[in-house]
């Protein structure tokens, strides 16, 4: 018999989404990698090539996609770079799926490309739906194209809604296991180091969403993200902590029956329900247990101490260039939080200042979303810069 091959290209495959993907790829043994992208890390992207043998390699930085390609003369990969190649990579021709897991907005303009070219979205990089969710959505409406959520609590609100009518939905409960820093004071959280906010209890992630679910910025960035998937009010998804992440979410509908989604924390579990949907596939792993496990607790969110979800509230509610302000302003803040240069605390400052600061532009084009996040980025550069001298 034949074994028809699924064709997934994957923005992003060196990250913790991106390699996770590939081994999903490895065990499954069903699927054909058509290309592959990264941002710089060549060492581990030339593995990736030498085991998977896509037909599509891009690097960002262009010279280390020299170097790339020098290395793997042997083989007969295009290498590309930049934007004009990552967008080469999300229209590979013969990819059914691509997988998104680039951090950034740079996943915009190839995830709409992709989208265009007819394939169907793995969306892990969820800053593309919170900035262009009102471009997104229309588009897979007009393209007849799939948008399945990688982010495991998208992933279990999507799988709560299986044969569920979307137009009854009553509320989505957003869990969120409250971060490293649950239950601290505000004093407390004014001394916490780079090491301190890159424990996370239960999820192993990239360095960025690492930090931001300390700060609950991730969660905030899933409430928009939800809204845009779900086609909901910001007012209608609740954001409950459940800290053990058992519980990857929730729905409530109409009725007032209320779906929930379980399992242990594995990101493989989302990526491969995505891949395969609405197929689910044996996944070797650790299964819950619900007699260790015990009981399930749950909490309200500290919106005081930890602003940072208030903000994409507010951010969300106003809706247009604002929700891109507010990603922008925290991709800054904790870049510059990780290079030590502010304190944690500074990270919701920094976004409130920069919020305070922005006239919201009523459904902005790609464009208009790209000049926002470069000015969002230059106001904090210039007023840092500023209180530094002052
Ligand atoms: P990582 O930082 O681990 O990986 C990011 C990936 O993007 C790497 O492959 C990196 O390449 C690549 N990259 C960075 N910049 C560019 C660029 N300019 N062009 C091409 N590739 C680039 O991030 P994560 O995997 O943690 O997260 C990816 C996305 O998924 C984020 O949007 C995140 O919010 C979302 N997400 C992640 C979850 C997780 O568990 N990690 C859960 C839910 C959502 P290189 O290695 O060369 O730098
Ligand atoms: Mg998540």
């Amino acid at each position: 018999m034949e074994i028809r091959m699924k064709k997934i290209s994957i923005l992003g495959s060196t990250g913790s989404i991106g390699t996770q993907t590939l081994d999903i790829v490895r065990n499954q043994g069903d699927i054909q990698v058509t290309a592959l992208a990264a941002g710089s890390n060549i060492d581990l992207l030339e593995k990736q090539i030498r085991e998977f043998r896509p037909s599509v390699a891009c690097v960002w930085d262009s010279d280390k996609a020299r170097q790339l390609k020098g290395r793997i003369a042997d083989l007969f990969v295009k290498v590309v770079s930049g934007m004009e190649g990552l967008t080469e990579a999300a229209v590979e021709k013969d990819a059914q799926i691509v997988v998104t897991a680039v951090v950034g907005m740079i996943g915009i303009r190839p995830t709409i490309e992709a989208m265009k070219a007819g394939k169907d979205i793995a969306l892990a990089n969820k800053e593309t739906l919170v900035t262009a969710g009102h471009l997104i959505m229309p588009l897979a409406r007009e393209m007849g194209v799939g948008i399945l959520p990688v982010d495991s609590e998208h992933s279990a609100i999507f799988q709560c809604l299986n044969g569920e009518n979307k137009r009854q939905i009553h509320k989505i409960l957003l869990t969120a296991s409250g971060g490293p820093f649950r239950g601290r004071t505000r004093q407390e959280l004014k001394e916490i180091q780079v090491e301190d906010a890159l424990r996370h209890p239960n999820w192993s992630m990239g360095k960025k969403i690492t930090i931001d679910s300390s700060t609950m910025v991730n969660k905030g960035l899933e409430v928009m993200e939800a809204r845009w998937l779900f086609d909901v009010n910001m007012d209608q998804v609740q954001v409950v902590v459940q800290p053990k992440s058992v519980i990857h979410s929730m729905v409530e509908f109409e009725d007032g029956a209320v779906m929930a989604q379980l399992g242990t924390p594995d990101m493989k579990l989302p990526i491969q329900y995505a891949l395969y949907y609405p197929e689910r596939r044996y996944l070797p792993g650790e299964r819950l247990d619900f007699w260790t496990m015990n009981q399930i607790a749950f909490e309200k969110p500290d919106f005081e101490n930890f602003p940072g979800l208030r903000l994409a509230y507010e951010a969300g509610k106003k809706g247009g260039s604002m929700p891109t302000v507010y990603n922008a302003a925290n991709e800054y803040a904790v870049s510059e939080f990780l290079n030590r240069r502010i304190a944690y605390l500074e990270i919701a400052e920094m976004i409130e200042k920069a919020m305070e600061n922005h006239r919201t532009i009523e459904n902005p084009t790609v464009e208009e979303i790209l000049k926002t996040e470069q000015e969002t980025y230059e106001l904090l550069k210039t007023q840092h810069a500023g209180k530094m001298i002052g």
